[in-house]
């Protein structure tokens, strides 16, 4: 069985993923008229312009951990003062040899890596609002330390800012530098956005437990990224003391670090060319109207307000037509089981997962209460119960959210460690949710692709710089993507966002995730809720065609029929405990069972 025997030819593409899918006519265009704009207006102009393009090489990557990633990073102005004073001090030789200044650039962006580390080392420890104070602080610091090192930075009298040399000691030759770096940082960027990275960072924001489900590890990407983000800031800080020519410490305002934010709010988050744009008209709009500059602070406020109040999803929203148009009413889910063994080759004995005597307790509530449980390879083990009898608990057990007070769960005969959730999907875990865990404002094919992110071989460095293997990631996971999308029936919708989605597609949607691990075990909770009767029979035949591929699956459920119908053994719980086990045939004639949950 090879993936190729399926068509998936650039027709069948060409018709899921838009054309549009990841547009850079709108950089183009950007990037003309930034080019055309110093030979149609003056001087004054072009350095506007040059402040633009150095908020945005910081903002760029502050996209990424802000938009993208949602970490309330407000206080990065400070890292910018960072890369602006060392720039400066070292250039100006204030405490050793005067340095030549790209190279004292060149180190405003290595303290900028150095310092986005440390702002972003509570992100992986603290709630966002903490999160969002410590960064705050972080600015605060920078700015007293650069007040009271006199010696130094020359206290509240400043410090020159770096000269650059030939031929960007003009404002034509500084605007050059500070636009190719702009656009540069725009491609890095954007190919860290368009990655399992980008997708991984979305994950974090808008399903966190989903992220780690598919195996995302939250500390090391987020750090990856928060020192993207200091470099970047770091080098932007060091071309501002050059645009500036002087710099004090009331050059850093809070303000700033506003702007910035706002520029990404204003931009929309998940999206590479709204914050740019943003950034664009935060740093024009004042200049339109000389007067407004006093009032900008408040501008910004205002403008904030009105696109949260009317577009809640930034000028990207507005410039989403693909997302504008209408989708078919009425659609019909339907799994092509054909595909099932071209997207999961039948495998050789996989390892049972067993639990025992597993106990956890939540306060006084014994949620698991010595529970044993044995999920064999290409067998569907059913698990039912009342309502809170600890059936996603015990998901969560097994998927390594929850770390029991007693007992162990092996594959195998490897022993599951907990607490780490996202080394799971590493073992072939793959689960799906009881409350369907999407990435709303991503697309259906963006929310399948995610599940991919394991098998990626491309590091964060080769992403960064779109090297081959960050191509040939890219285009497994779109082809596996599209492939397990068509197995779940909803290839029609890969384009979609996926909150415009019905409820019984993002179950399909999450199982097409989930597929995508190419699991051993899967664990499924309550998938049928909320699908139709017909909906119903295809998900169990999905099911049942999922595990004679010999992956394991653990079947929470309501729905006695399905769960009769497809299992292979059946545990009932209550009250977290074991009430029955068995074949469907002996549950269903169970007495106890029948009685106090069948109702028969
Ligand atoms: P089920 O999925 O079978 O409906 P759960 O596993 O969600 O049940 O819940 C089992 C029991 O554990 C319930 O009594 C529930 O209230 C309790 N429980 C589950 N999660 C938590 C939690 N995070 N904190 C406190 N109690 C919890
Ligand atoms: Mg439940």
């Amino acid at each position: 069985m090879k993936i190729q025997a399926i068509p998936l030819t650039a027709a069948s593409r060409g018709s899921v993923v838009p054309k549009a899918a990841r547009p850079v006519l709108p950089f183009i265009a950007v990037l003309a008229a930034a080019i055309a704009l110093p030979f149609v207006s003056d001087d004054y102009w072009t350095l506007i312009a040059t402040r633009a393009a150095i908020y945005w090489i910081l903002v760029s990557g502050l996209n990424l951990a802000v938009g993208f990633g949602g970490q309330l990073a407000i206080g990065f102005v400070a890292v910018l003062t960072l890369g602006a004073y060392v720039a400066s001090v070292l250039a100006a030789g204030t405490i050793t040899l005067a340095w030549p200044a790209f190279a004292a650039l060149g180190a405003a962006g290595l303290a900028g890596a150095v310092a986005g580390g440390i702002i972003g080392l509570p992100a992986l420890r603290l709630g966002s609002f903490y999160f969002a104070m410590t960064t705050l602080g972080f600015a605060t610091i920078v700015t007293q330390v650069a007040l009271a090192w006199t010696s130094v930075t020359g206290g509240g009298t400043g410090v020159a800012g770096p000269s650059l040399p030939a031929p960007f000691d003009t404002t034509l030759g500084l605007y050059g530098l500070c636009l190719a770096l702009a656009a540069l940082c725009t491609w890095m960027t954007a190919n860290i956005a368009h990655s399992r990275f980008g997708r991984g960072l979305v994950a974090i924001r808008d399903a966190d437990v989903a992220a780690e489900a598919v195996g995302v590890a939250k500390p090391r990407l987020l750090l990856s990224v928060f020192v993207l983000c200091g470099t970047l800031a770091g080098v932007a800080g060091g071309l501002f003391a050059s645009l500036q020519s002087y710099i004090t410490p009331d050059a850093f305002t809070f303000d700033l670090s506003v702007l910035f934010f706002i520029a990404i709010l204003v931009g929309g988050r998940g999206s590479v060319l709204g914050p740019l744009l943003g950034i664009i008209v935060l740093t024009v709009l004042p200049e339109l109207a000389a007067p407004l500059v006093a009032w900008s602070t408040f501008l910004y406020a205002i403008l904030l307000l009105v696109i949260v109040l009317t577009i809640p999803g930034g000028l990207a929203e507005l410039l989403d037509v693909v997302n504008r148009r209408p989708i078919p009413a009425g659609r019909v889910i339907s799994p092509q089981m054909d595909l099932v063994p071209v997207m999961l080759p039948p495998r050789s004995a996989g390892d049972r997962l067993e639990l025992r005597d597993v106990l956890l307790r939540f306060g006084a509530v014994r949620a698991i209460d010595g529970l044993d449980l044995q999920i064999r390879p290409g067998q569907v083990h059913g698990l039912i119960g009342p309502n809170g009898s600890g059936k996603t608990t015990t998901l969560n057990v097994i998927s390594g959210y929850a770390a029991p007070e007693q007992g162990q769960i092996t594959l195998g005969d490897t022993p599951l460690p907990f607490g780490r959730p996202h080394l799971r999907a590493g073992h072939g875990i793959a689960r799906t949710f009881q409350r369907p865990r999407i990435l709303g404002e991503s697309s259906v094919l963006q929310n399948v692709a995610l599940g991919g992110s394991i098998n990626g071989r491309a590091s964060f460095f080769e992403t960064l710089l779109s090297l081959p293997r960050h191509h040939r990631d890219e285009a497994r996971f779109r082809d596996d993507a599209l492939l397990a999308l068509r197995l779940v029936g909803l290839e029609a919708l890969a384009a979609v966002r996926a909150d415009r989605l019905q409820h019984s597609e993002l179950r399909f949607v999450e199982i097409a995730r989930a597929l995508m691990q190419r699991p051993s075990i899967l664990l499924l909770d309550e998938p049928a809720a909320g699908l139709t009767p017909g909906e119903i029979i295809k998900l169990g035949l999905l099911i049942k065609a999922v595990s004679r591929q010999g992956i394991g699956v653990l079947l929470v459920e309501h729905h006695a029929d399905l769960i009769f119908d497809v299992c292979d053994h059946v545990t009932v719980l209550n009250l977290g405990r074991v009430l029955a086990c068995g074949t469907p045939a002996e549950i269903r004639s169970h007495r106890e069972v029948v009685s106090a949950y069948l109702g028969g």
